[in-house]
């Protein structure tokens, strides 16, 4: 794939602009760049390092001797610590992250757009709204999880769920464009705040269908799931990220520019599971989306786009136990995620014919035997538990003990190793595109992020 300057350099040709590349600038956008008019802030939930990297060797064409480079390896500038405001325990969680690149506030983990005495601070989103700029946030959990909220809202807890919707209305609406889920937060039996909006006279959507359909000029809140979308992996359009992204800009273009936060929110939840196929589902979704905006800035170069991570998960290891190999391949065949494949391992016997579909390569008779008696032996344990202990039964998961042997094999497969259940302290990738790009260059801290953002609104 040509860099971003060739790209502009074949427009220049194409639009013979002669050596004066503000030309090409001047054809589609009639303000000079100086400062970004745009900017899209894009965040890969979890995303630390070990995620590019093994989504650049998963995307390898094995046909070709080199490793080809992925639009994260185009775009890369810099690296970002992400601490939070703790005793020097350096391990941050999404809340604490999200208010930091929100607000330039390091505060404690789980607190949502509020400082370390829980008093609310600005976040970018809102200073972009009082400038006249339009705003919007695309997420594939609800709308209302830690990492948007950190934009929109103030309040001590993440876990606030439904406090943190009502304020979605309650503090005075803060975005134009609203996608992603949540149906059990917004529509329920005490309160339905999808009508509320729709009285302040936003479009409600709730199919991806409906994203092609352009809105008028009306305000937009779509949520299509009842907490977080499906895996990319099982999900009726698997790059539902770059849909939301292309709805969303399309809505909010307009002469005073707009911010926009995306999040590919459940790259961490596959952290989180140690489920590195449903993980690249989720990378390859949201590089589908940087693809979009790296066409995106050519076109208007008045935007800025900022990609960051607000911490890294799982500890994930490309190459496990001290050999030398990481081998992605299962990954690129795989068509439906792990907990997908368990749920029918679960509801149905067995066989080798069964499993080879569900994972789409062909298993070792280790591994199906494994997969046999791990069920066998769950459902055993079950049944002599209960006996003595019916409560203590009831906890007994066949899933959860199918789920860990399903990615049992894919660990072993690729050899990948995890370290974590939870969240870790390294540093995470930033990459920049478009216009100002070079303020990002280098080493920040997640605050300094939310630092240059607000010097280039204010300088809009
Ligand atoms: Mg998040
Ligand atoms: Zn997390």
């Amino acid at each position: 794939m040509k860099n971003l300057f060739s790209v502009l350099a074949i427009a220049c040709l194409t639009l013979s602009c002669g050596n004066d590349s503000n030309k090409v600038i001047e054809t589609s956008n009639d303000i000079t760049p100086s400062t970004p008019k745009n900017i899209i802030m894009v965040i890969g939930d979890g995303m630390g390092p070990t995620y590019t990297t093994a989504y650049r060797y998963l995307m390898d064409d094995t046909n070709t001797p080199k490793v080809e480079n992925t639009v994260f390896d185009r775009h890369l500038v810099g690296m970002s610590s992400t601490y939070p405001d703790t005793n020097h325990d350096y391990v941050t969680d999404s809340a604490a992250s999200a208010t930091a690149l929100s607000s330039a506030t390091k505060t404690y983990n789980g607190a949502i757009g509020v400082d370390m005495h829980k008093n609310s601070v600005e976040t970018v989103l809102e200073r972009a709204k009082s400038l006249g700029m339009k705003t919007g946030i695309v997420v594939t959990s609800q709308i209302n999880h830690a990492t948007p909220a950190s934009y929109l809202t103030h309040n001590e807890s993440r876990n606030n769920y439904n406090a943190i919707a009502n304020s979605y209305i309650d503090e005075g609406i803060k975005a134009d464009v609203y996608l992603g889920g949540g149906w059990q937060y917004f529509l329920r039996d005490d309160r339905n705040i999808v009508n509320e909006f729709k009285d302040k006279g936003f479009t409600y959507i709730d199919n991806y269908q409906s994203l092609e359909t352009p809105s008028s000029d009306q305000q937009l809140l779509g949520l299509f799931d009842n907490k977080g979308l499906p895996w990319a992996l099982d999900d009726s359009n698997k790059h539902r990220l770059s849909a939301m992204t292309k709805a969303a800009i399309k809505q909010l273009e307009n002469k005073n520019g707009y911010f926009l936060l995306v999040e590919a929110s459940q790259i961490d939840w596959g952290g989180h599971a140690n489920d590195i196929a449903a993980a690249m589902g989720e990378m390859d979704d949201l590089a589908k989306t940087l693809e979009y905006l790296e066409t995106y800035v050519i076109k208007h170069p008045n935007t800025l786009v900022i990609v960051t991570a607000d911490h890294s998960t799982g500890g994930v290891t490309l190459g496990a136990n001290g050999v030398y190999e990481w081998k992605p391949d299962v990954l690129r065949t795989m068509t439906q995620s792990p907990s997908a494949i368990t749920k029918k391992l679960e509801a149905n016997k067995i066989t080798y014919d069964l499993a080879n579909q569900l994972f789409n390569f062909e298993l070792t008779e280790n591994e199906l035997s494994d997969l046999i008696t791990v069920k066998d032996n769950t459902l055993r344990d079950i049944e002599i538990t209960a006996i003595t202990d019916k409560h203590k039964a009831k906890k007994i998961s066949v899933n959860k003990a199918l789920y860990t042997a399903v990615k049992k094999i894919i660990d072993e497969r690729t050899n990948t190793g995890w370290t974590s259940s939870g969240h870790t302290a390294v540093d995470v990738p930033v990459f920049a595109m478009g216009n100002d790009r070079e303020k990002f260059y280098g080493y920040q801290d997640n605050t300094d992020i939310a630092k240059k953002i607000f010097s280039l609104l204010n300088n809009n």
